[in-house]
């Protein structure tokens, strides 16, 4: 068996969605209808974990069907996730008595949604989150949960993982399973509309990113191409666009969001990723922007992309941080090759089994450098 035999063959997709400009207010009588099922065998309250980003909307929880009684946790953007902040929100759950609830609603970027899949796991699994971090550990289907994208490009809506950081391992892996899928998932492009521009971009990029790195790579897989190659052509029509937030494009990119969410799950990344989860472990840097630093950096390994991201990103006035690993010192090089060499099946699917015949600890210093 090789590297890459593993974990993608069989394929789950969301259960149920529902698309359009204001789809979300149907997220209200979702909640509803669970409320109503749940309650022949368990309890009628339900949690929501919304994106900070929101705490300034004071009806933002009873505008998605909220009641006195349910639980409602703004989940923190500073920091990806890790499996201890998720165990934490698990703990409180369970001591507020929130432990089986009608359903988990997600409201928010990647971290919230990745939080409430991680969350409804752990709900009726039990145990920590770090117990399972890797591929199919989950043993039991979690709590029925609904996902609310607000800002497009990670694909988090769509995919059977769950990212998170073990800060006291340094591991990010999420919980790769077929129970992290949503139930439902709830695509309105009118959420979109008050994201700042430099985050829309780099999240967008996200799902182009994934793409352009599986379709490159050694390992295919039919459907998982098709997703790809349809990803790729609208971030080119939305980021090559007049104006990439725009309805129209907004739109767009939700879509192509949703579709590299559902090209990963058959498909591997390549290089750019495990360069940029260095990145973020070493330096905290968020991922999405952290791919966009690397992919600026990767002209010799994925030349076409780099250029077509440069026209994008010189059409769309977005400004890149530049010289984030000025002043290495040796063990800060030693934990970006650490770090970036951990991720095998991504590297193998780009280079090769061999793959450190290419990426020498100089050679990867060297793309550090140029960051
Ligand atoms: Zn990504």
């Amino acid at each position: 068996m090789t590297t890459l035999d593993t974990g993608v063959k069989i394929v789950r997709n969301v259960g149920r969605f529902t698309f359009g400009q204001g789809a979300v207010s149907g997220v209200k009588d979702l909640v509803a209808s669970k409320r109503i099922d749940n309650s022949k065998h368990g309890e009628k309250y339900a949690v929501f974990l919304i994106d900070d980003y929101f705490q300034k909307e004071s009806a933002i929880a009873s505008s998605l069907g909220a009641m006195p009684g349910d639980a409602v946790q703004f989940v923190s953007t500073v920091d990806e996730p890790t499996t201890q902040a998720i165990d934490a929100l698990v703990a409180e759950l369970r001591g507020s008595g929130h432990d089986k609830p009608a359903t988990v609603v997600g409201f928010g970027g990647g971290i919230t949604l990745d939080t409430a899949k991680a969350v409804s796991n752990l709900l009726t699994n039990g145990g920590r989150a770090a117990d399972y971090q890797g591929w199919d550990l989950v043993r039991v289907a979690g709590v029925h949960k609904i996902g609310v994208p607000t800002i497009s490009g990670t694909g988090s809506e769509a995919t059977r993982t769950c990212v998170m950081t073990n800060l006291d391992t340094g591991l990010k892996l999420g919980m790769n399973s077929d129970f992290t899928v949503f139930d439902h998932v709830v695509l309105d492009p009118n959420l979109t509309k008050s994201v700042p521009r430099d985050q829309y971009f780099f999240t967008g990029m996200d799902a182009y990113i994934h793409c352009i790195e599986a379709l490159a790579g050694s390992y295919r897989n039919a459907i998982g191409d098709a997703y790809s190659r349809e990803t790729v052509n609208l971030c080119r029509k939305v980021f090559l666009g007049e104006d990439m937030m725009s309805d129209e494009l907004r739109s767009d990119l939700m879509v192509a969001s949703y579709l590299g969410g559902c090209a990963i799950a058959t498909s591997y990344v390549g290089v750019v990723h495990p360069f940029s989860a260095a990145l973020s472990v070493v330096f905290g840097l968020h991922h999405c922007v952290a791919n966009c630093i690397v992919l600026n950096a990767m002209q010799d390994f994925y030349p076409e992309a780099h250029a077509e991201f440069r026209k994008m990103i010189d059409k769309q006035k977005v400004t890149l941080p530049k010289n984030v690993c000025a002043n290495l010192t040796d063990q800060l090089r030693t934990d970006l090759i650490a770090a970036t060499i951990k991720h095998e099946k991504p590297l193998t699917n780009a280079l090769g089994e061999n793959f450190r015949a290419t990426l020498t600890d100089a050679r990867i210093i060297s793309l550090f450098e140029k960051m």
